[in-house]
């Protein structure tokens, strides 16, 4: 059989595979970033009303009208982006299809785009499926400041057409500040290069945290594609609902390539959204004191086990050195962590240039309690080589 060579090129998620073998070991899954616990009910009741009254058809395939408006009025309260409903947001499948229509409308093949390390694992298949190849600069621990030299090296050269920003950062819970934006809004108008916001877990941040989204610094309004969901805001990854927000000739593009791929998101869960987005404060404080107190459940019981984790400053992820478990690499401290704890954490491997070696897991805490007291039961039983403990 002759494959694509796109199709080759594309190593199957470790994130998605690491619950896979989860499954069959009965292991508690700290693996993939996905809650454990019941949605919330008022987007549970939206869904069902909607369903029974027979919002079961196709929508315009930008998305229902109503929440395109209800989005740009979220943008306007939270994100300092004035928004055209009608021109300048569309609804998709996902923030994963948000970010491949991104980089679908935005490159051709060769094309580079600038990616900060560690990374989201599906930028580099995104990447693949169209032809683009990765321009990888390295981050460094403990707080990946990205400052002039950082944008020095991912610049030189020929510049990348475009810059990948995820924040709040998986899998490091790094969360950019303004003057790092900042920063990179003057390297991208410099260079003409565009920036893909990423902005999934924007709502998800620790310790009294701001979420900056780039697209409202002056100048970036034309030159950035901001993608964000409900998947991970309003516990539900499952639905498949996101959104993507650019200029008008840029959605153009975007909604395009969308129709074709899709046509629409799903049709009864767009108007449970409408729902969700009429949430008051309340709930995006009660997000952030959920999730605070996981991390802080979570975060001691690695330490206390060895691991040397760094506190996330926003999403629902702890990135730790692993050497404890005296595995050779990642995958080996992986299933000696599977086989010893029953406990499911991705490999470093996924979130690093490829072949890099390391040394490194992330666990996610977006779990119940009850899993993550289980969790830190059988940190503390686990037996490691280590001198750490
Ligand atoms: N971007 C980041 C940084 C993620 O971590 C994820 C999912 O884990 C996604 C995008 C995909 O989001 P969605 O489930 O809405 O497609």
């Amino acid at each position: 059989m002759k494959l694509s060579a796109r199709a080759q090129a594309i190593v199957p998620s470790l994130i998605r595979d690491a619950s896979r073998y989860c499954q069959e070991l009965g292991a508690l899954n700290l693996a993939q970033g996905l809650p454990d616990f019941p949605a919330p009910e008022f987007m549970k009741e939206a869904a069902r009303r909607a369903i029974a009254s027979d919002r079961n058809q196709y929508t315009d395939p930008w998305g229902l009208a109503e929440l395109r408006a209800a989005l740009a009025t979220k943008y306007a309260r939270d994100n300092a982006m004035t928004v055209d409903p009608d021109r300048e947001v569309t609804i998709c499948c996902g923030g994963t299809e948000g970010l491949n229509l991104a980089l679908m409308a935005l490159l051709d093949p060769g094309d580079e785009v600038l990616i900060f390390t560690p990374f989201y694992e599906n930028y580099r298949p995104n990447l693949a499926t169209v032809g683009a190849r990765p321009r990888f600069v390295a981050l460094s621990a403990p707080d990946y400041v990205v400052d002039e030299a950082v944008l020095a090296e991912g610049f030189a050269g020929t510049p990348p057409r475009a810059v990948i920003i995820n924040t709040p950062t998986n899998p490091t819970g790094k969360v950019w500040s303004r003057t790092e934006l900042d920063l990179v809004a003057r390297y991208c108008e410099r260079y003409d290069a565009y920036a893909i916001a990423d902005e999934i877990y924007e709502y998800i941040l620790y310790d009294g945290a701001e979420h900056v989204s780039i697209a409202s610094l002056p100048g970036m309004v034309a030159r950035t594609v901001t993608v964000s969901a409900f998947s991970k805001t309003f516990c539900v990854t499952g639905w498949r609902l996101g959104y993507v927000v650019a200029q008008t000739a840029l959605t153009e593009a975007i909604r395009k390539l969308h129709d074709f791929l899709t046509i629409c998101a799903p049709a009864p869960l767009q108007h449970a959204a409408l729902a969700a987005l009429e949430a008051g404060p309340e709930y995006y404080r009660h997000l952030r004191d959920l999730y605070q107190a996981k991390r802080d459940l979570l975060l001691p019981a690695l330490t206390r086990a060895g691991f040397q984790p760094l506190a996330p400053v926003g999403a629902y992820y702890v990135w730790t050195d692993a050497r404890v478990l005296g595995g050779a690499d990642a995958r080996e401290a992986a299933h000696l962590l599977a086989h010893r704890a029953g406990i499911a954490a991705v490999p470093g491997d996924c979130f690093l240039p490829e072949g890099q070696a390391n040394q490194r897991l992330r666990f996610c805490f977006a779990k119940s309690d009850r899993t993550l007291e289980a969790a830190c039961r059988a940190l503390e039983r686990l037996e490691v080589v280590g001198h750490a403990r």
